[in-house]
């Protein structure tokens, strides 16, 4: 089965939509999401209905998303992204606010190899950012294989008996990960919407649990475009400005 990784889109439907160009659906059996599909962006309904209509194995929610659907106030948000976040509280529809508040939390078993979480596997709000909060993760998870998100960092996160390593992609267009036996892994695919390894691209994965490759990618699409709809919807310059940096 080969899974289409989607996480972070962030209501930039600029940069769903130059992902599902460069991923067809002849590429990929099923799709997974990962949480945080709003919040930053100025698209979040368009982002949302994009989703539903791919009608996904698995949809996560992310901690913006519990915000913009009313789950949860905007406590542990600073004031750009609880003004965004409000913002998107207002905007979306009635229909994918609830959609959003259905959503279960992670994580999620996938098969037998893998599962999904937004943070990290021991809670959906908890950052993944070194080695040693890898290090704490990897004493929970239920699968070899545990794909995250919520740093918006493309990265693989290695145990083998011998050591637990970090592997950064390459920036090429497609890294390819072979994973081993006896060896756990905490990947996660980059963010669609809002990058922030430095490169403006839009980053996702493919997964085949069949071949054991997970193949992380990296798309480019017009950050302009996304750039002037945050500018229209009135949304705070800056997170307009960190599309072109990737940051
Ligand atoms: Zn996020």
């Amino acid at each position: 089965m080969r899974y289409l990784l989607l996480s972070d889109v962030h209501g930039n439907r600029h940069a769903l939509e130059a992902v599902l160009a460069a991923a067809p659906p002849a590429s990929f059996d099923r799709v997974l999401v990962l949480g945080d599909l709003v919040g930053y962006g100025a698209d979040p309904n368009a982002v949302v209905d994009r989703v539903r209509a791919l009608d996904p194995f698995i949809v996560i929610r992310g901690n913006h998303d519990k915000v913009a659907c009313g789950l949860e106030p905007p406590d542990e948000f600073n004031q750009i992204a609880r003004q965004a976040v409000l913002w998107t509280l207002k905007t979306l529809t009635d229909e994918n606010r609830e959609y959003l508040r259905a959503l279960p939390a992670g994580p999620c078993a996938v098969g037998e190899r893998a599962q999904v979480c937004h943070g990290s596997p021991v809670h959906e709000d908890e950052y993944i950012f070194d080695g040693a909060d890898a290090a704490a993760a990897f004493g929970h998870l239920e699968r070899p294989v545990c794909f995250f998100g919520h740093t918006h960092i493309p990265v693989v996160f290695v145990r083998s008996r011998q050591r637990l390593e970090a592997q950064v992609p390459s920036g090429e267009e497609t890294t390819v990960l072979h994973l081993e036996p006896e060896t756990l892994y905490l990947v996660n695919p980059g963010s669609v919407g809002q990058p922030r390894d430095g490169d403006a691209r839009a980053a996702f994965a493919v997964f085949d649990d069949g071949t054991g490759e997970v193949a992380l990618r990296r798309v480019p699409y017009p950050v302009e475009q996304a750039q002037e709809a945050i500018r229209t919807a009135g949304l705070p310059a800056v997170l307009a400005n960190r599309l072109a940096a990737g940051r």
